[in-house]
């Protein structure tokens, strides 16, 4: 009887001296903790029953034709003009085919597409940036961590986790979106002949990918990692999905000369162009190259859009540095700005930056390291100095490079 008049949570039954805080509801009370239960009890259930309509991110498809991507591509990436014509054509028709009516009888097929390049040459940012001007969910995920079901690793499934996270479990949105699978030569079978012996690593993983490439509907652990009973899982199809797939294919080259020497195509030329071409292998490469490096038929039947990458020469080094929408130099005028300091910068700085990145085969990515290597010390002591400008000359980008750690990590 007594217990019924001290307030107490109507939840855990905790007196009200036994709690911090005690919320008054229009029949009872609630104490913190069992408000925090509440909360963790909620959010478990927000993430495995995701609601279509509930939580709508703020991605809407705009799509855009091939010309008008391309520009916003150019807008980022230096360069790579075949790459980004075909890329833009074949979001284009993928797109498209979304629209397009079901009844028609000439059904427009996936427009996957495989990139082949060396590392650092943009295939991440190529795709990353499509996915902006589009605005659609973009995830990025490494071929590298998934193995054959059964095996220690990632399930295929969890590259959709990936995009269902960034939307914010928005089932809709992620229908739509793109995701980038990176190191896809990784997963290559080790020789053209099909292994009698299973081959956990790659054709396991090649086939785990073949229905999620070509649409249908996966179910997905919402987390991540492997599947496991307790956890519930989402259903997402996946043919709306566009799969852009990245590799550098070391060696592809090598393959693509040999077809290309027994075939004769494309040496009926004269010699300049004939050394051209032999130095620029990768423009050639197709589907039967990449069969060849070693991905299974079947995967490459669902990747049908095969382009490439060049290599990132001085010139390309020079104009990425200063001229794409957020450049790297853009980025540090900017944060010098904020300082109320002008940052001036020498040329013959942008020609040593870009100098150092060739010699130490660092490629667009060191570029970054390279600046940091510059201009920490600056963005370290200008600060605190009453200074208004600042003018990167070249023997100050000479002596803050040769202490650096990068001119170190040369030595050894
Ligand atoms: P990949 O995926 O081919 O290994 P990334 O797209 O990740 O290479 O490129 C690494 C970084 O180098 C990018 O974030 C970008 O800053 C820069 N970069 C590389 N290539 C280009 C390019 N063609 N134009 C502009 N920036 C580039």
């Amino acid at each position: 009887m007594a217990k019924q008049q001290t307030l107490h949570c109507s939840f855990c039954g905790r007196n009200r001296d036994e709690v911090k805080i005690l919320i008054a509801g229009q029949e009872g009370h609630i104490c913190e903790n069992c408000v925090e239960h509440a909360q963790e009890i909620i959010g478990q259930e927000m993430i495995n029953q995701p609601d279509k309509s509930a939580a709508p991110s703020n991605y809407k498809l705009s799509v855009k034709k091939p010309m008008e991507l391309k520009k916003f591509l150019d807008e980022y990436v230096i360069g790579q003009d075949d790459a980004k014509k075909v890329l833009a054509v074949a979001v284009y028709n993928h797109y498209k085919r979304m629209n397009q009516k079901v009844d028609n009888d000439v059904e427009i097929e996936k427009s996957n597409i495989v990139m082949v390049g060396e590392t650092g040459t943009g295939k991440t940012l190529l795709a990353k940036t499509i996915a902006r001007v589009l605005n659609v969910p973009f995830a990025i995920v490494d071929a590298t961590v998934f193995t054959e079901a059964g095996y220690v690793g990632e399930d295929v499934e969890s590259i959709l986790s990936r995009l269902l996270q960034v939307c914010n479990y928005d089932v809709t949105a992620a229908e739509k979106g793109i995701v980038y699978i990176d190191e896809i030569d990784k997963i290559a079978r080790k020789s053209d002949n099909p292994s009698i012996t299973r081959d956990v690593s790659g054709e396991g993983v090649q086939q785990g990918l073949l229905k999620l490439l070509e649409g249908t509907d996966v179910l997905v652990p919402p987390q991540g990692g492997r599947k496991h009973p307790e956890q519930k899982l989402i259903k997402l199809n996946t043919s709306n999905i566009l799969f852009i797939c990245g590799g550098a294919f070391d060696g592809v080259d090598r393959l693509i000369g040999r077809r290309i020497n027994t075939n004769a195509i494309g040496f009926n030329v004269n010699k300049d162009q004939q050394e051209y071409q032999r130095k620029n292998l990768l423009q050639f490469v197709n589907a039967q190259d990449l069969k060849a490096f070693g991905l299974i038929p079947e995967l490459l039947g669902r990747l049908p859009v095969v382009t490439y990458l060049n290599p990132l020469d001085a010139s390309t080094l020079r104009s990425i540095l200063t001229q794409p929408r957020n450049a790297l130099i853009k980025q540090y005028v900017k944060l010098f700005q904020i300082e109320g300091i002008e940052l001036v910068i020498d040329n013959e700085v942008y020609d040593f930056m870009v100098t150092k990145a060739m010699e130490y085969k660092l490629g667009a990515r060191g570029l970054r390291s390279i600046c940091e290597s510059i201009l920490t010390d600056a963005m370290y002591e200008l600060p605190s100095q009453k200074v208004k400008s600042f003018n990167l000359t070249i023997e100050y980008a000479q002596r803050k490079f040769n202490i650096s750690k990068l001119s170190i990590l040369k030595v050894a």
